[in-house]
């Protein structure tokens, strides 16, 4: 991100593109308020006692965002850089993904500032279930489900899962992202990836471009970004550019994807990597292709790089990568931002799955879970893109069109 550019209100640019889709949608400006806000904001002290005997204090949050139709769902991300703006509205985010999806949830998220890779495995132990302990009066199978997110894991939601099932008796529906043992889901690891790969397909087809001829970049080669291109480069589109902590990677003639996901898998990051000229995480963002899928950050397009952009689509795999200036200029451009309420929702789908398999005490096959998903996917994009194209709005609004109606409609049938 240039260094111009000041640190954004992560809440504030979701209220922006919230208030301009209520705005078009001409919803009651009451009714809207009362929407974007979220329902309860809980802040919580997380005590531990560190391996040389000091104690430590840390800052926790679960925010419920909005619960008209379903249980609070999200996840809780440990990151040094976590506060409340933050986890605010990563939280309503889910709360119009879940809506847009149509699965009977509403969203939340929370978070712990913390650098996780600080602490030692019974530090963190400590630290996961004395958050849970500090939050579990507003959570429930039925109230609020935790998930991972960034930098928590199957390990985390197991002892999340633990501390819950101490007073309620074994209760795997209490959480999602488990290991497939203690009723994971098939299919939940490559679900968000699938999803993306699922839309950009979507979009491949709607705009007569063949696959096996596009070409596309991805920023982050993590879960989302690696199986992203794993799916991407499977059906024959040329990945050129990918990129990670340690920076970009180009190749005109295509990254050998199987490679760089094991190259990956033994070296940690791709810091090293010989099969593409080494250029920037910026720089990455800048090279001419079909698809730019930004999977890393937030707020990575924005209005100090919108215009240098050289591709047909960006396609939002991360949450928030495009600010609200970013994408203004990108309309200009005339360059689609589907966005990541739509394209990153495969993980969300397939943790409700998840919940459901829990609920049903019933295992469903990892072809079932797939199939239900590109079922998903497929019938939101066509729901989102006709909409855009009936009311000329671009698909951002046209998704949060869709799944503000949604919940405003929730809200006024149950009554506020
Ligand atoms: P991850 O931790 O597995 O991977 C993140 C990737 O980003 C890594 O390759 C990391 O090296 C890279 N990265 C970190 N800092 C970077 C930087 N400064 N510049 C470039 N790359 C950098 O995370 P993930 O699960 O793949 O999530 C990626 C994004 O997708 C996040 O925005 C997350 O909120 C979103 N998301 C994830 C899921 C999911 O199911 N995992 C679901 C919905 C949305």
């Amino acid at each position: 991100m240039s260094k111009k550019l000041k640190k954004i209100n992560n809440f504030k640019a979701f209220c922006n593109q919230f208030e301009r889709a209520a705005t078009e949608l001409g919803l009651d400006k009451n009714l809207a308020d009362s929407i974007m806000m979220p329902d309860r904001e809980l802040s919580v002290e997380v005590p531990i006692n560190k391996d040389d005997g000091s104690l430590a204090v840390f800052k926790g949050y679960r925010i419920q965002h909005n619960n008209a139709r379903g249980p609070f769902k999200g996840g809780i991300r440990y990151h040094q850089e976590v506060d409340i703006d933050e986890v605010k509205s990563l939280a309503a985010l889910m709360t119009f993904k879940t809506a847009l999806v149509n699965i009977p949830y509403g969203g939340g998220k929370g978070g712990i500032t913390v650098d996780p890779r600080k602490l030692s495995k019974r530090e963190l132990e400590q630290l996961s279930r004395r958050f849970f302990r500090r939050i579990s009066p507003i959570i429930g199978i039925n109230i609020d489900i935790p998930a991972p997110d960034v930098n928590t894991n199957a390990q985390i939601m197991t002892w999340f899962m633990d501390e819950y099932s101490q007073n309620n008796g074994y209760s795997p529906a209490i959480v999602t992202g488990k290991p497939i043992d203690l009723g994971g889901s098939l299919g939940r690891e490559a679900a968000t990836g699938r999803g993306v790969f699922f839309t950009t397909r979507e979009v491949a087809k709607e705009f007569q471009l063949n696959l096996d001829k596009c070409t596309a970049v991805i920023q982050g080669f993590g879960n989302v970004g690696s199986y992203t291109a794993k799916f991407l480069d499977e059906v024959g589109c040329k990945i050129i550019g990918i990129s990670d902590i340690s920076g970009g990677y180009f190749n005109k003639s295509g990254i050998d994807i199987n490679h760089s996901i094991e190259y990956i898998k033994k070296n940690g990051t791709l810091d090293g990597f010989k099969e593409g000229k080494k250029i920037s995480n910026e720089e990455i963002l800048e090279l001419k292709c079909d698809f730019l899928i930004p999977a890393a950050l937030a707020s990575v397009i924005n209005e100090s790089n919108a215009e240098k952009l050289k591709c047909k689509f960006v396609i939002e795999a991360a949450n928030g990568p495009t600010t609200p200036l970013g994408h203004d200029i990108l309309k200009e451009m005339s360059i689609p931002v589907i966005p990541d309420i739509l394209t990153n929702a495969g993980g969300v789908v397939v943790s409700y799955f998840e919940w459901v398999q829990n609920l049903q005490q019933f295992k469903w096959t990892e072809e079932e879970v797939n199939s239900k998903l590109e079922n998903k996917i497929i019938s939101t994009y066509n729901e989102v893109s006709s909409l855009r194209k009936e009311k000329n709005v671009s698909f951002k609004r046209s998704a949060f069109m869709v799944a503000i109606d949604r919940v405003a409609k929730a809200t006024l049938m149950r009554g506020i």
